[in-house]
C-alpha cells in the first residue's frame, strides 16, 4: 500500500461525520464519484452528507443515495473530501472558510488545495475511486459499482476519450462483475436524450461557424426559450462539435446570463486547450476544458477565439 493510501485510510477510519463534495454543473463523474464513495463510507458506519450545490438531475437519480444529495454541508463534520474538482471554487462555496481535508481529482489543472491530495492522471476520477477504494477499507458494494462505472462512463463518453487506457477497461470490466448492467447504463446517460435537448441542438448546429480550423458556436438564452430547454447547460452539444471532421478545436459560448458566459472547449489529441481555459479562470484537461467568463456574448466571443488561436499556433510551433 502506498503512503497516500496509508493515510486516507486512517482519515477515513478516524472521522465518523464525513462530507463528499463536487463540482457545481456536476457531471456524471462528479455525480458518480461523490455516490460512489459517499455509499462505500456509509456502508462503513459513518455519517454521510453528499453535497453537490446544484444537486442531481433525473437521469441520474437511479444511482442508490441520489435523493440524499443535499446542496450545502449542515452541522458539524469531521472530514471534508472534495472528489472531481480541480479547485475548491468549483464546489461552489460550499466550504467557506474551511479547508478540505481530502481532495480526489484527475484533473492536471489541480491545485492540491487540501492536506491529502490524491490527483492522478486516469480518464475519470470514478476510475482513481475504483483503483484505490479496496486499499481504504471500506466495503465495495453493487451500488458503489454502479455509480463508478457511471462516472467512468460519461467522463470517457462511452470509453471514446484519448485518455481510455487498458487500465480504464480492466477496472470498468471489474466494476461489471459487481452484477452491474452497462449496457443499460450506457443508454440512460449517454444515448437517450430529451426532445428539448435535440431542439436546442438544432439552435446551435444552425449557427455553427468555422476560422481556421476552430469550429464554433453559440446556444443564448433565448435558444433555450425557444427550445423549451430547461438546463443552463449546452445538453452535450459539445461532443456533437468534436466529432466534426478537420476541426482541431471546437469551442462552444452558452450564455448564462447577461453578465456571464459558460465556454467550452474540445480539441483533438496533440492540442492543450486546458491552457485557455486556465487563462480564462476554468480549467479541465488537454482535451477538453471549459471556463465561466464574465461579459457579453460580443464581448466574450472575440476574446476567447484570439486565446483558442494560440492554442493552435502552440502546437504547431511545438
Ligand atoms: P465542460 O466543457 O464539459 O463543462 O468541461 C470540460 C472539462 O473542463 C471538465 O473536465 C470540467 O471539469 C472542466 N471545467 C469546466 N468548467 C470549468 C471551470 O469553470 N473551472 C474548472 N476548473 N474546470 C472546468
Ligand atoms: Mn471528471
Amino acid at each position: 500500500m502506498t503512503l497516500l493510501d496509508q493515510q486516507i485510510r486512517e482519515r477515513f477510519a478516524a472521522a465518523q461525520r464525513i462530507a463528499v463534495i463536487s463540482h457545481i454543473r456536476p457531471d456524471g463523474d462528479a455525480i458518480g464519484s461523490v455516490l460512489g464513495l459517499g455509499t462505500a463510507l456509509q456502508e462503513a458506519g459513518k455519517d454521510v452528507q453528499f453535497v453537490l450545490a446544484d444537486g442531481i438531475s433525473a437521469v441520474y437519480r437511479f444511482l442508490k443515495n441520489a435523493g440524499l444529495a443535499q446542496k450545502e454541508i449542515s452541522g458539524e463534520i469531521d472530514l471534508a473530501v472534495v472528489v472531481d474538482c480541480s479547485d475548491l471554487e468549483r464546489t461552489g462555496g460550499v466550504l467557506g472558510e474551511r479547508q478540505p481535508e481530502m481532495n480526489i481529482d484527475h484533473h492536471v489543472t489541480n491545485l492540491h488545495y487540501a492536506q491529502v491530495n490524491l490527483v492522478e492522471d486516469s480518464a475519470a476520477t470514478a476510475e482513481i475511486i475504483a483503483k484505490h477504494l479496496p486499499q481504504w477499507g471500506l466495503p465495495f458494494s453493487r451500488e458503489t459499482a454502479e455509480a463508478l462505472l457511471t462516472g467512468i462512463l460519461t467522463d470517457t463518453i462511452g470509453f471514446r476519450t484519448s485518455n481510455v487506457s487498458a487500465e480504464t477497461l480492466h477496472t470498468a470490466a471489474s466494476l461489471m462483475e459487481h452484477g452491474i448492467d452497462m449496457p443499460d447504463i450506457y443508454h440512460r446517460v449517454l444515448v437517450e436524450r430529451t426532445y428539448e435537448a435535440v431542439r436546442l441542438w438544432g439552435r446551435g448546429i444552425d449557427k455553427l461557424q468555422r476560422m481556421d480550423s476552430i469550429l464554433w458556436g453559440v446556444l443564448t438564452a433565448e435558444d433555450r426559450k425557444a427550445a423549451a430547454y430547461p438546463g443552463k447547460d449546452d445538453a452535450e452539444l459539445i461532443s456533437l462539435l468534436s466529432s466534426v471532421r478537420d476541426a482541431d478545436v471546437a469551442v462552444l459560448f452558452i450564455e448564462q446570463d447577461a453578465q456571464h458566459v459558460k465556454v467550452s472547449w474540445r480539441a483533438r489529441p496533440g492540442f492543450d486547450v486546458s491552457r485557455a481555459a486556465l487563462h480564462f479562470g476554468g480549467g479541465g484537461h488537454a482535451p477538453a476544458a471549459g471556463a465561466t467568463i464574465e461579459g457579453t456574448l460580443e464581448e466574450v466571443i472575440p476574446r476567447v477565439l484570439d486565446e483558442t488561436k494560440q492554442v493552435i499556433e502552440q502546437k504547431k510551433t511545438g
